[in-house]
């Protein structure tokens, strides 16, 4: 009787996505040490009461915007001691929808590769931060 042969896995390969996504979320910290405290939840609250509908690309346009869930940093910022955190001209308010095709896009979620790059000629990591690639997120360096 024919035995189907055993099969050896590398378990860094086996435990694949979930150690990832672990290694990850360590790397970055939890949302409480990324800056996403109560007083962010106090601010995006309100935020959110101004710009109650998705401010994304698609929905700006769109005749039917989605309601916006998430108040998101247009510019990728590095906790809440970057300038940028608390600057509301660097925030616009987005759908959870449109929210993940952003991050799934910009940070490699979803298998994706990180698409984010480094605003530096010669592809040099500036002090920690990567800017994304995208031209309107060029800005600063
Ligand atoms: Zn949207």
């Amino acid at each position: 009787m024919p035995m189907k042969a055993p099969t050896h896995r590398d378990p860094n390969v086996t435990r694949g996505l979930a150690a990832t996504r672990r290694a990850h979320d360590h790397a970055r910290g939890t949302a409480a040490q990324r800056g996403y405290d109560g007083k962010w939840r106090v601010y995006s609250k309100s935020f959110l009461q101004r710009h109650p509908w998705c401010q994304c690309d698609r929905c700006k346009v769109s005749s039917t915007p989605l309601p916006a869930q998430h108040v998101d940093h247009i510019i990728a910022v590095n906790g809440p001691r970057d300038p940028l955190f608390w600057r509301e001209s660097n925030h616009r308010a987005m759908a959870h929808a449109c929210h993940s095709r952003k991050t799934a896009i910009h940070d490699g979620g979803f298998g994706n590769a990180p698409r984010a790059i480094v605003a530096q000629p010669g592809g040099k990591q500036v002090s920690g931060r990567y800017v994304s690639v995208h031209p309107n997120y060029l800005t600063r360096g």
